[in-house]
């Protein structure tokens, strides 16, 4: 549908419920240590830390100069309140944070957040000024029976009905399909090209075409050095979303050279 234009590849790294903070650092000095100048030029590049872990990255990223922003896995939809181990867009927002992903398939399916949880929480991140990442993406089982595309509509419906072009236009839509999650079965890029087109179809119904080319589209499931050429190689995949690849330094990195449009591979 659209060029790939001036959309910058978003590289992100979900570390889950992994690394406690000695190890996040250990992490994080090694990433430090082997990412360029030049790996960064043309690309961004997130770490999503747990929650205990923020400060630490936080510091070490600031004080040694490390070319990455830093994420946040998730947050409650207020600023304050009696929301006992909740943690808030404003409290984020304090410590730097400037992408926080809004609706992984994990909080969907282990702790119930709905649709509706999910919009209110990608309007109170944007309220902050920090960009969500919205993960949208389809079970096995509806893959199966042919409802992809009415799952990824109706996700995207829900999360966008409130908010105006002009939010729309900076997110991020992560298009992760939960049968490759955690499982080594990646999306071919094929796939992952068709679903990413179809994500900013839709959002170019829902928001406006500006606001469809301008967000950015990353796919994620399974992700690692091998596959990340071949998919950053497809023209509406502008980023990706890696787990387990991004818990070790030296594969993170491949990853992110691999998402260069230097890496010559574009095909858009
Ligand atoms: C994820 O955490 O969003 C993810 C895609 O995980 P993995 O890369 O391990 O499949």
């Amino acid at each position: 549908m659209t060029p790939a234009g001036p959309r910058r590849p978003l590289v992100s790294g979900n570390w889950k419920m992994h690394h406690d903070h000695i190890e996040a650092l250990h992490t994080m000095r090694d990433l430090g240590l082997r990412m360029k100048p030049e790996d960064v030029a043309q690309v961004d590049v997130s770490v999503h830390p747990p929650f205990t872990d923020l400060r630490t990255v936080q510091t070490l990223v600031e004080g040694e100069s490390i070319p990455v922003a830093l994420g946040a896995q998730h947050c409650n939809d207020h600023d304050r309140g009696a929301f006992t181990g909740e943690v808030s867009p404003q409290m984020l927002a304090r410590l730097g944070v400037r992408y926080v992903i809004v609706g992984h398939s994990e909080r969907r399916q282990h702790f119930g957040m709905s649709d509706e949880l999910v919009a209110a929480t990608l309007r109170a991140v944007l309220q902050h000024d920090m960009t969500p990442i919205l993960c949208v993406g389809e079970t096995e089982e509806e893959r199966a029976a042919g409802r992809t595309e009415t799952r990824l509509s109706s996700q995207l419906e829900a999360a966008l009905q409130e908010l105006d072009g002009s939010h729309v236009a900076g997110l991020v839509v992560a298009y992760e399909p939960i049968w490759a999650i955690g499982t080594g079965r990646a999306a071919t890029a094929v796939d992952a090209e068709d679903a990413c087109l179809f994500v900013r179809e839709k959002v170019a119904e829902l928001s406006g075409a500006d606001a469809a080319t301008s967000m950015r589209v990353q796919y994620g499931g399974s992700v690692n050095p091998e596959n990340a050429p071949d998919l950053m190689a497809e023209p509406d995949v502008d980023g990706l979303l890696v787990g387990g690849a991004s818990l070790d330094a030296a594969g993170f990195v491949e990853i992110i050279r691999a998402s260069r449009p230097a890496a010559g591979r574009r095909k858009g």
